[in-house]
C-alpha cells in the first residue's frame, strides 16, 4: 500500500512516499479502513521533528485524524459491515482498567494517540478497534470528518466536559491561530459564551471573528491583559483558555475573574511556567488540564459536526504523495483551517 513514512526525526523532507509498505491485517475485534481522509496536526510537525528522548520505532507513520471506508472485518467483529463509512477517534486505550470501563478513556494508563505513539493514519489503508469508530453519515465529506475530530475531541473535553463553561458565561481564548483555538471560538459560541481573543496580528484576529469572536485584542499594539480587565468592567473572564503556556500564564492568571477557570490543554510557547501562587489562592482560581477526551465526548461533538453546529475550516488540501508540501503548509502558518490529506 501507499503510506508515507518517516524514517528519521527531521524537517519537512524527512517524509517519503512509498507504494509498497505492508497491508496491515485486522485483529479480533478491529476492522481495516481505506483511509480516503487524513488530517495533519501540530502534533505530526513536534513527532517529526522529535524531541531529545523520543523512543518511537521508525520508519515510523505520522496522522491522528482519519475518515473512509471499511475494507475488511476482524474476528468477532459486529455492527459493522464492509463498505460502512466511518470516521476514527484518535484515542486508543486499552478497554479493560477502570478508567476505560467508567467512560474516561483518555486517563488510560495504556492510553496512546493514533500517529504519535503508534503508526498513524498517513496511509491507504490502517487497523483500528471498533471502539474507535463512528459511523459517517453520507452528508458529511471525509475530508470534513478528518479535519474535526481530534481538534474538536480536545477542545470539547476542555471547555464543556472539564471547564464546564455554561451560557452567559465570557471567556478569553489566547491565540487566534492554532487548530484547538479556533473550534474553541465555535465551541464557547454554541455555549452561548461571550468570547474574547487575542491574537497578534489583524488577519489572526479577523479570522476569529468569522468563527464568532465577540472581542477581538491585538496584542501587537496593547497590553491584552489590561485591555481585557478593561473589557470585561475591571471584572476578568469566567474562562481562560491558554494553550500557550509560559508566554501567557502570567496574562492569564491577571485576565481570569475571581473564581474564574484556566484551562490548559497545550503548551506551544514552552511547558515550563512561573506562577505566583498569590493570585491564585487570593482570586480562588482553578487551573484545569485535560487531554483529549474519552471516546463519549467523541461521539458528542461529532454528532454536532454532523448537524452542522460545528463547521471545520479546510485551509488546503493535499494528495499523500505531496505530504512535504502539506507540512510545509502547516508549519509556516499560511493556510487558514485545517491541512487535510485526501488520499
Ligand atoms: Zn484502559
Amino acid at each position: 500500500m501507499r503510506a508515507a513514512l518517516l524514517e528519521q526525526h527531521g524537517a519537512a523532507d524527512v517524509l517519503k512516499v512509498v507504494a509498497d509498505y505492508p497491508v496491515p491485517e485486522p485483529g479480533r475485534g478491529e476492522v481495516r479502513m481505506r483511509v480516503r481522509a487524513s488530517a495533519l496536526n501540530r502534533l505530526d510537525i513536534w513527532v517529526r521533528n522529535g524531541w531529545p528522548d523520543i523512543k518511537l520505532p521508525l520508519p515510523h507513520i505520522l496522522g491522528a485524524d482519519a475518515a473512509g471506508d471499511i475494507d475488511i472485518l476482524g474476528e468477532g467483529v459486529e455492527g459493522w459491515q464492509v463498505g460502512d463509512r466511518a470516521v476514527i477517534d484518535p484515542g486508543v486505550s486499552c478497554g479493560h482498567c477502570e478508567f476505560c470501563r467508567s467512560g474516561h478513556e483518555n486517563l488510560c494508563p495504556d492510553f496512546k494517540i493514533t500517529g504519535e505513539d503508534i503508526r498513524g493514519t498517513n496511509a491507504e489503508f490502517i487497523v483500528i478497534s471498533t471502539r474507535n469508530l463512528l459511523k459517517l453519515p453520507d452528508h458529511v465529506s471525509y475530508t470534513e470528518a478528518a479535519a474535526a475530530s481530534l481538534v474538536y475531541l480536545t477542545a470539547w473535553h476542555s471547555l464543556i466536559t472539564r471547564g464546564g463553561l455554561r451560557a452567559g458565561e465570557s471567556v478569553l481564548i489566547v491565540g487566534a491561530g492554532g487548530g484547538v483555538n479556533s473550534v474553541s471560538i465555535q465551541i464557547a459560541k454554541l455555549a452561548g459564551a461571550k468570547v474574547y481573543v487575542v491574537g497578534s496580528d489583524s488577519s489572526k484576529l479577523a479570522q476569529a471573528q468569522s468563527l464568532g469572536a465577540d472581542e477581538l485584542i491585538d496584542r501587537s499594539v496593547e497590553d491584552w491583559s489590561k485591555a481585557v480587565f478593561t473589557r470585561t468592567n475591571r471584572q476578568g473572564v469566567d474562562v481562560v483558555v491558554d494553550n500557550v503556556g509560559k508566554d501567557t500564564l502570567f496574562g492569564s492568571i491577571r485576565s481570569v475573574k475571581r473564581g474564574g477557570r484556566i484551562l490548559i490543554v497545550g503548551n506551544t510557547s514552552g511547558p515550563i511556567a512561573e506562577v505566583d501562587l498569590r493570585y491564585i489562592f487570593r482570586k480562588n482560581i482553578s487551573i484545569i488540564g485535560s487531554t483529549m477526551a474519552p471516546h463519549a465526548d467523541f461521539v458528542t461533538v461529532m454528532k454536532l459536526v454532523f448537524e452542522g453546529k460545528l463547521k471545520p475550516v479546510i485551509g488546503a488540501t493535499f494528495p499523500l504523495e505531496q505530504i512535504t508540501q502539506a507540512h510545509l503548509a502547516l508549519e509556516q502558518g499560511d493556510v487558514v483551517g485545517k491541512v487535510v490529506l485526501e488520499l
